[in-house]
């Protein structure tokens, strides 16, 4: 989608801190963070919200990479929290399918 400010991220045509990239997910550091470590995992693909994504392939792929981006890139193996804020009722405010990784400190729920 040429407007989306998470696509411009993933096809680096406007500045992120990158974790993690491969052919389909790209993951950076949030630009508020919540928490020491706050992470955001989006798929190349433009999907605006979870509600809206049909494709249980790249639901498995975000999923598996949040895995490996949290234990092996972020190095959270002691725990971390998984969020995805889902169209106005759940807080979200960028309309690209995003998971948040927050870790680095005790989250009370
Ligand atoms: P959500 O409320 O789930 O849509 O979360 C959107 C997140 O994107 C927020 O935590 C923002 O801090 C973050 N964010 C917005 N713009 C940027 C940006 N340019 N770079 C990194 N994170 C951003
Ligand atoms: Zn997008």
């Amino acid at each position: 989608m040429s407007n989306c400010l998470f696509c411009k991220i993933a096809a680096g045509e406007i500045p992120s801190s990158k974790v993690y990239e491969d052919e389909n997910v790209y993951a950076f550091k949030d630009i508020h963070p919540k928490a020491p470590t706050h992470v955001l995992v989006i798929p190349r693909k433009h999907v605006a919200t979870l509600a809206d994504c049909d494709d249980p392939a790249l639901l498995g792929t975000l999923m598996d990479r949040v895995r490996h981006i949290a234990d092996a890139v972020l190095g959270l193996a002691g725990g971390y929290r998984v969020i995805i804020n889902v169209r106005e009722g759940g807080g979200q405010e960028v309309y690209h399918l995003h998971i948040h990784i927050l870790g680095g400190r005790k989250l009370p729920f």
